[in-house]
């Protein structure tokens, strides 16, 4: 997951903010309220969603955290 260069749009279906963050699309479909639109390997999230995503995925990560513990 890293910052996206300038110019490129969040990949959720009806949004378009300017991206901020992107991430594999394996990842970004682990919220799956998000409704994403993304022909490719990386999916790229504005601000707002990609606070949705963390929102939506807390839970999974926090059980990977547990994992690796
Ligand atoms: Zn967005």
């Amino acid at each position: 997951m890293g910052r996206v260069n300038k110019g490129i749009n969040c990949s959720i279906k009806g949004c378009t903010e300017q991206a901020e963050r992107s991430m594999s699309e394996s990842k970004g479909r682990m919220a799956n309220d998000l409704d994403i639109s993304s022909t490719s390997k990386r999916i790229y999230l504005c601000r707002n969603h990609y606070k949705e995503w963390k929102k939506a995925t807390k839970e999974d990560r926090e059980t990977e955290r547990a994992r690796w513990k």
